[in-house]
C-alpha cells in the first residue's frame, strides 16, 4: 500500500497551513506516521489519493450516520442550492428542521441554530448564565465541549492528545469562573458546589466522546440532577456528538434524567456546518431578540445546512428502529475485536452506546479521564497503523469515538475482526 501522494500533499499543506491541517487531531500526531488525504467517500468507504479504499469508522467524526454521499442527503443538498446559499434572512427550512428537533427532545421546546458545535455551547452557556444570572459554571474533567475559552480547561480529546489541557492565549481571567468535576464523581461536584454559590450550569457530556467513549453512570446523572435542583443550577447536556447517535431521543431517553439545555451539532446538519442548542420556552425566552442574552450568527440557519439537517433527520424519524440494528452491529464488532485481543493476551475494554463505540487497552473498567490516560497509547498507536494497512480507517486518538453508519455491513464488521485478529497477532509477534 503506497501513501506517497498523501506524504506530499502533507509536505505542502505544512507549508501554508499550520501543522497542515485545519483542526489539530487530524493530523495523526498521537499514533504518528502521516495523515490520509481523502480523495472521496461512498457509503462505508474512504477513499485516499493514492487510490487506497477503507473502511471509515471515523465518519467526519460523527456526522455521516447513513456513511459517504447518502442520496437523500444529497439530493436535498442539490435542491437547496439551486435556490441560492444564503439569504441572511428567515426561510420555511429553518422553521421545519426546528420542528423536527422539537420531535425528538422532549426537553426542548425551542431551538436555534449556529454553524458549529463549538458556537452552540458557547451560547449555550451565555444563555444558562444570563437566565441564572451567575457567572461560575462547572465541567468536567475530559469532557470536550469545543474550543471557546471559557471551557477550554482539561477538555479531552486533541487537547488531551497534545497534553495541552488548557492552552496558551486564554487569560487566566477567562477561565476563573470554571470549575472543574471529576467525571462518574458526585463527590467532586458537591466540592464544587460547598466552594461556590455562583453557578449558573453544570455542564456535562452525559456519553462522553471525547475521553474515549466513557457514559456516565446513570446513577451519578440523577444525583446531578438533584444536585443541581437544590442549588437553582441549570443543567446542560452536550449531545453535540451523542445527540442522534447514542440515542435517537437524547440521552435523556435512556437515562431518565431531563437536562434544562440541550447542544447538538454533528449528525443534525447532516454533514453540513450545523449546531444547536435548545431548552424549554421559558429559558429560551431570555435569547435576542426576545430577551437580554444577545447571540447571532450571518450563516446561522443557512439554508443549504438546513436541507442537510432536515434530509439527514427524516431519515432517522422515518426509520426509528435504525439505531438499535447500528448498536446491534457495533456490539459485534466490538466483543469479537474484544476476543481477538484476549486470544493474544490483550486487555481490551470496550463499551456501545447506539453507533457510538468506544474501547481502551487498559486492565481496568474507565470511568473517568484519570482511568483513560492510563491505557496503553503504544499499543493504541500500533493496533492503528495496523488496522489501516488492513484497510480499516479508525480515528487516530485514543481518546476519540468510533462510529458505526448504516452503510457499514455485517460483512464488514466480520472483515474488521479478522484483520484485527491478524493485527493483533502481528503485534504479539514483533
Ligand atoms: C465535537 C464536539 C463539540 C464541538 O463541535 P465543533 O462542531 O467541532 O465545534 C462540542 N461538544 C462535543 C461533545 C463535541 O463532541
Amino acid at each position: 500500500m503506497s501513501t506517497n501522494a498523501s506524504i506530499k500533499a502533507f509536505q505542502e499543506s505544512q507549508e501554508f497551513i499550520p501543522g497542515g491541517v485545519n483542526s489539530p487531531v487530524r493530523a495523526f500526531k498521537s499514533v504518528g506516521g502521516t495523515p490520509l488525504f481523502i480523495s472521496e467517500g461512498e457509503g462505508a468507504y474512504l477513499k485516499d489519493i493514492d487510490g487506497n479504499k477503507y473502511v471509515d469508522f471515523v465518519q467526519s467524526w460523527g456526522p455521516l450516520i447513513f456513511g459517504h454521499r447518502d442520496e437523500s442527503i444529497e439530493a436535498a443538498v442539490i435542491e437547496a442550492v439551486q435556490h441560492g446559499l444564503s439569504f441572511g434572512a428567515p426561510t420555511v427550512a429553518e422553521t421545519e428542521l426546528a420542528k423536527l428537533v422539537v420531535s425528538f427532545f422532549d426537553s426542548i421546546d425551542k431551538v436555534r441554530f449556529v454553524s458549529s458545535g463549538t458556537e452552540a455551547v458557547m451560547s449555550a452557556i451565555r444563555l444558562a448564565r444570563g437566565f441564572r444570572g451567575r457567572d461560575d459554571i462547572v465541567k468536567f474533567i475530559g469532557c470536550y465541549h469545543g474550543h471557546s475559552d471559557a471551557l477550554l480547561v482539561e477538555a479531552g480529546s486533541g487537547a488531551a492528545t497534545f497534553g495541552n489541557p488548557s492552552s496558551p492565549g486564554v487569560p487566566e481571567d477567562f477561565t476563573k469562573h470554571t470549575l472543574l468535576a471529576e467525571y462518574n464523581n458526585i463527590e467532586s461536584v458537591k466540592k464544587c458546589f460547598a466552594d461556590s454559590k455562583n453557578i449558573a450550569c453544570v455542564i456535562i457530556e452525559p456519553i462522553a466522546g471525547n475521553m474515549g467513549l466513557i457514559p456516565a453512570d446513570k446513577e451519578f446523572l440523577h444525583e446531578l440532577r438533584k444536585l443541581c435542583d437544590a442549588n437553582d443550577t441549570l443543567l446542560i447536556f452536550d449531545e453535540v456528538m451523542s445527540g442522534f447517535r447514542g440515542s435517537i431521543n437524547g440521552a435523556e431517553s435512556i437515562t431518565g434524567v431531563t437536562p434544562d439545555i440541550v447542544t447538538l451539532g454533528k449528525v443534525i446538519g447532516g454533514g453540513m456546518p450545523v449546531g444547536a442548542f435548545g431548552a424549554r420556552a421559558e429559558i429560551m425566552a431570555q435569547l435576542s431578540p426576545n430577551g437580554p442574552v444577545y447571540q447571532a450568527g450571518t450563516l446561522s440557519g443557512n439554508p443549504v445546512a438546513m436541507a442537510a439537517g432536515y434530509a439527514a433527520l427524516t431519515k432517522l424519524k422515518q426509520n426509528a428502529r435504525v439505531m438499535s440494528v447500528l448498536e446491534a452491529r457495533a456490539k459485534r464488532l466490538l466483543s469479537g475485536m474484544q476476543e481477538a485481543a484476549e486470544k493474544e493476551g490483550i486487555v481490551m475494554q470496550i463499551d456501545v452506546r447506539g453507533s457510538m463505540f468506544g474501547f481502551f487497552f487498559n486492565e481496568n473498567p474507565v470511568k473517568n479521564f484519570a482511568d483513560a490516560t492510563k491505557s496503553d497509547a503504544e499499543l493504541f498507536a500500533k493496533f492503528h497503523a495496523g488496522m489501516l494497512a488492513e484497510g480499516f480507517y479508525f480515528a487516530c486518538s485514543l481518546y476519540e469515538t468510533g462510529f458505526i453508519s448504516t452503510a457499514t455491513t455485517d460483512e464488514m464488521v466480520e472483515q474488521t475482526i479478522d484483520a484485527a485478529s491478524r493485527v493483533f497477532k502481528a503485534i504479539k509477534n514483533a
